[in-house]
């Protein structure tokens, strides 16, 4: 599995230490208001489990299921849901978190979706931000890294459903998904 890694783009480290502080900003902007995170599954699970161990603040959790790649690296540009939430979000403080924000296809998709259900605010937070592939504006409210323009693994990132397992980020050769 380590031979399709190209490079280690975020260490383990890296990755926590600022998931610590994207923590500790979300505890200090939600005190009080009791939100409703809502992870957007598969990619989302280490960093949502990760995430949460540094929010110190009432709130409960869900999850979404959505897929818009199939087991390509490029983006089909559909999003479709697979498992929707089991929490009702009227008048909720909803904080979706996810795991990289590419095109920016499904967090919009996402934010109209929800939208129509009247939550009290919708706040987006991702741990991975690739500024150059965005196909339609979205503004991020937390962003742990920006990073460059290359399909990346780990972490609860996947290609065709493997690497998830990698603690750590990394960039998968081109050959792999190449073939
Ligand atoms: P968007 O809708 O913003 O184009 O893409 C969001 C989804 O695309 C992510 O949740 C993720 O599943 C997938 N994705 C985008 N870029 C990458 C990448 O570099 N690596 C992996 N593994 N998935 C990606």
């Amino acid at each position: 599995m380590l031979n399709d890694i190209n490079s280690v783009l975020l260490t383990e480290d890296q990755i926590q230490k600022r998931i610590a502080e994207l923590g500790a900003e979300i505890t200090r902007d939600f005190e009080g208001k009791d939100p409703l995170f809502v992870g957007v599954l598969k990619g989302c699970f280490m960093f949502m489990a990760d995430l949460m161990r540094c929010v110190n603040i009432r709130c409960s959790v869900d999850f979404m299921a959505v897929s818009s790649y199939g087991n390509r690296s490029v983006t089909s540009g559909a999003v479709e849901i697979n498992k929707d939430l089991s929490e009702d979000i009227e008048n909720r403080h909803v904080i979706v978190v996810e795991d990289i924000l590419d095109s920016g296809l499904t967090l919009n998709y996402l934010v109209n979706y929800l939208g129509v259900r009247n939550p009290a605010s919708i706040t987006l937070v991702t741990l991975l931000d690739k500024p150059a592939r965005r196909r339609v504006p979205i503004k991020v409210d937390y962003a742990g890294f920006e990073i460059p323009d290359a399909f990346v693994v780990g972490y609860g990132l996947d290609y065709a459903e493997r690497y998830r397992n990698l603690p750590f980020i990394g960039i998968l050769k081109p050959e792999i998904y190449n073939d």
